[in-house]
Parts: structure tokens; C-alpha cells; sequence
């Protein structure tokens, strides 16, 4: 049997962070990661299109905008701030930028840099790749897995069920409730949604920069946001879409009516003044109607769902109603949901191991000692924009610490 002081489940972001501060904080300790992919860190070459959007400098002002279990995620990073990340991924030789939204990225603007910091202070720690912890034991002191590998400590980085290709197959819940913990309702969340192809087929790959979208369930709004939309063959996507994801998994039930309602040009309110001036001057044609506004196919798609586009009519033949119409529609593009594109396709999980047992302070288990928890395996989720990765990063940086006050 092989022995440490300390393994950590999971070598990915919050596992990495994790186990470098734990080396650094207690160089005599032991330390190992165990990893099920031949490699470390596969998920982390994926994240923000390969750039790696590793924080968001807004995470602690909005923390409770931000991320669900907003309190304790405001604990964890009260004492584990995007600032102190930032400091950890320097003294990791890793120089980072922020764009006007607040979005941190590597200077280099690719995630293998992130990658590669983090595994260039991997030195001193054992690293076992190609093993996937099926099974835990705990002993009266320490735990032992697969019968193999003992510890006095374990740190459960093993993320959630999202994007399982990169590995997060969702066998950490298991083991997290192997050991006495309860796992709450798991759903895909930051996924594209399916929609009625009808409307969507049409649109497929026109995107919209600046749209507003909300989620209403039998008239009722059950989740919002804004952003980019990206029409696909039967769905939408663009970080927007994929923002209300979540909701429509919380609240679909069999013969719920969920549809999204899209404001395609949010910030313009005198629509209605532009396009009668337009239609009165009659130099264009229902096609080209609206492309001053959004691109053609989804002018096209407007007027479609007012049931006023004609290749016959001319357009200084609309009526004002028929403006107000299309107006409405413009702000209130209503698209039937059907559903989200699954955990295959989704950048997190929503759900996880239970808040209410873990310490913030220390990311300890409060029924397992010498148990700690990291990353998205706990029930915390957020935005895109690089929330996500900042809580790996801050859960993983004081889980490392093993309980002490350390770095
Ligand atoms: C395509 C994509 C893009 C993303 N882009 C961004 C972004 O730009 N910004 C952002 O903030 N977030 C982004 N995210 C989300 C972010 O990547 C995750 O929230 C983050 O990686 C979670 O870190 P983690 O260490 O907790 O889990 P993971 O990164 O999922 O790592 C878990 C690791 O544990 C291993 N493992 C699992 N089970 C076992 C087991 N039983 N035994 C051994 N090993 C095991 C897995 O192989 C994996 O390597 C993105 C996600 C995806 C899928």
C-alpha cells in the first residue's frame, strides 16, 4: 500500500491549486494527486475557447448576484480573494489582463499557459495519472482508496458531471456520499437550450451581440440574462442562452409551457419613430426592413412572426399598428423551449455536495474529519464570465491548507 500525508481527487483546476498550496505550506508533508486522465489539467485547455478566462474581478463585489449558495461562496472567497489568486498564479510565473468587462485572462491569451504554470510546480508532489478512485475507505485515522493508496488527509477535487469527455464524470458525488455526505439535485448548467426548430432552423448561425433573454414558465419569468445569443440549428446558444440553462432545469415538469423571450435590440426605445421614418422614405423592401438593427435572417424571422413579411407588398403600404407590431416583436421574440443540450454539452454543474456541511473557512468536512472538499464538486455555481474557475481556484487554495491559516 502506498502512503501520504495528503492525496487530493482530481487533477484539474481545483485540485492543481490545491495541492501545489498544501506542498508549499507543509513541504514535509507527503503529497499525491490521483488523476483518472492520462494527463492533468484537461479541462482547463478548454475553458474560455482556449483562452482560459480565469477569474472575473467582480466575483467578490457581486458574489451575491453572482454565484448560487451566494453566502458561504462569499466566505470562501472573503478568505481566499480573486487578489490573493492572482498573487498565487504570479508567483507561478503567470501574468495576467482584464478586459473592459472585468474577465481575466492569461497575458499569453491561452490556456496552456495556465496549464503550464501550474504544472511547473508540480515538482515534489507525486503525480498519478490514468487511476480513477472507485471506492474509499475510511479508517479510525486516515482513509484508504481503491485498497491501494492511504492518507491521513483527502481533499475531493473530482469536479461535477459537466463536459464528462474532460473527465468530470460525476463519480465524486458517490464517493462524497460514500463518506456520509449528502449530494443535492445535480443540473447542467452554462448549456446551450434546445428550441422549436421551426423558429430556430431559419436563424441558424446568426448571432446577436447585445440581446436580452428571459425564461417564462406559464407567464411566470423563472430566469434572465443578457449577452450574446447564437441561433442554432434547433437551439440557442451564445453565453446569454446558455446563462437561463439552469433555470429551465429547475423548473421543466411534464406539460410545463417554458418558452424564452428575446428583446433583440434592447438599447434602442424609439424603434418605432426609425422604422415609420423608414417605411415613409421606401428605399427598402421587407427583406432589408430591419437590418439596420439585427442581421437580415432575423429582420426576416421578425416580420415572419408578426405575419406581415411580403415580397408583393410594399413596405410604405404597413399601417402604425403594424409598426407597434413589429416593435412588440422586436422586444419579445417568443421561441418554444424544449430543453438544454445535457451535461455532455454543459461548462458546470449546478448542484453538488451540501454547503451546510462543509466549514467555509477551511473547506473541512463537518461530519468526516480531515475530509476537504474543492471546486465544482461542492454545491456552487456561477456565470460565465470566469466565475467558475475563480471558485475552483479559492476553494483549491484553502483547501491546501489543510485546515491551518496558511497562504
Ligand atoms: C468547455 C468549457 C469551458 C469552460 N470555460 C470556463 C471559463 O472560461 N471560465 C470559467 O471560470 N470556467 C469555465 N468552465 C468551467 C470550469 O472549467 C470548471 O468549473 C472548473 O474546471 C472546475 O474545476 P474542478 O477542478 O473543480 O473540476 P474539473 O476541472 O472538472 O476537474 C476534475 C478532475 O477530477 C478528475 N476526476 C473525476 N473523477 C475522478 C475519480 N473518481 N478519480 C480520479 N480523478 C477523477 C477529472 O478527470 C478531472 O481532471 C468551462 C468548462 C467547460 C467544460
Amino acid at each position: 500500500m502506498k502512503k501520504y500525508d495528503v492525496i487530493i481527487i482530481g487533477g484539474c483546476a481545483s485540485g492543481l491549486a490545491a495541492a501545489i498550496n498544501a506542498h508549499r505550506i507543509y513541504p514535509e508533508l507527503s503529497v499525491a494527486v490521483i488523476e483518472k486522465l492520462p494527463r492533468v489539467g484537461k479541462k482547463i485547455l478548454a475553458t474560455g475557447n482556449g483562452r482560459c478566462n480565469l477569474s472575473n474581478e467582480q466575483a467578490e463585489k457581486f458574489v451575491y448576484h453572482i454565484y448560487t449558495n451566494d453566502g458561504f461562496a462569499a466566505k470562501v472567497l472573503k478568505k481566499c480573494s480573486v487578489k490573493n489568486t492572482l498573487v498565487f498564479f504570479s508567483s507561478l510565473g503567470l501574468k495576467t489582463y482584464t478586459d473592459g468587462e472585468g474577465r481575466i485572462y492569461p497575458l499569453s491569451n491561452t490556456a496552456a499557459s495556465v496549464l503550464d504554470a501550474l504544472r511547473a510546480h508540480l515538482d515534489g508532489i507525486d503525480i498519478i495519472t490514468g487511476v480513477a478512485v472507485n471506492e474509499i475507505k475510511k479508517q479510525k485515522s486516515g482513509f484508504v482508496l481503491n485498497g491501494e493508496y492511504r492518507c491521513e488527509k483527502l481533499i475531493m477535487a473530482a469536479g461535477g458531471k459537466a463536459s464528462p469527455s474532460q473527465g468530470s464524470d460525476g463519480s465524486g458525488y458517490a464517493l462524497a456520499g460514500g463518506l456520509g455526505h449528502t449530494v443535492t439535485k445535480l443540473y447542467p448548467a452554462l448549456v446551450p437550450l434546445t428550441a422549436d426548430p421551426a423558429v430556430t432552423k431559419p436563424l441558424k448561425g446568426v448571432r446577436i451581440h447585445k440581446a436580452k433573454i428571459g425564461l417564462y414558465k406559464n407567464e411566470e419569468l423563472i430566469g434572465s440574462s443578457d449577452g450574446e445569443i447564437l441561433f442554432t440549428d434547433g437551439g440557442i446558444s451564445g453565453i446569454a442562452a446558455m446563462e437561463t440553462a439552469s433555470a429551465f432545469e429547475r423548473n421543466k415538469e411534464k406539460g410545463a409551457d417554458i418558452y424564452a423571450s428575446i428583446d433583440l435590440v434592447p438599447d434602442i426605445d424609439d424603434i418605432g419613430v426609425f422604422l415609420a421614418a423608414l417605411c415613409r422614405e421606401n428605399k427598402r423592401d421587407f427583406d432589408t426592413l430591419l437590418t439596420g438593427l439585427m442581421p437580415k435572417a432575423a429582420g426576416i424571422a421578425v416580420l415572419k412572426a408578426c405575419g406581415l413579411y411580403s415580397a408583393s407588398k410594399s413596405i410604405d403600404e404597413l399601417k402604425k399598428k403594424d409598426i407597434e407590431n413589429i416593435v412588440n416583436t422586436i422586444h419579445n421574440f417568443r421561441i418554444k423551449v424544449t430543453g438544454t443540450k445535457g451535461f455532455a454539452n454543459a461548462q458546470v454543474t449546478s448542484g453538488g455536495v451540501s454547503v451546510k456541511e462543509i466549514n467555509p473557512a477551511t473547506m473541512e468536512s463537518r461530519i468526516c474529519e480531515n475530509l476537504f472538499f474543492a471546486g465544482e464538486i461542492i454545491d456552487v455555481d456561477g456565470p460565465c464570465g470566469g466565475f467558475n474557475l475563480q471558485w475552483a481556484w479559492s476553494s483549491g487554495l484553502i483547501a491546501g491548507r489543510l485546515g491551518g491559516n496558511g497562504k
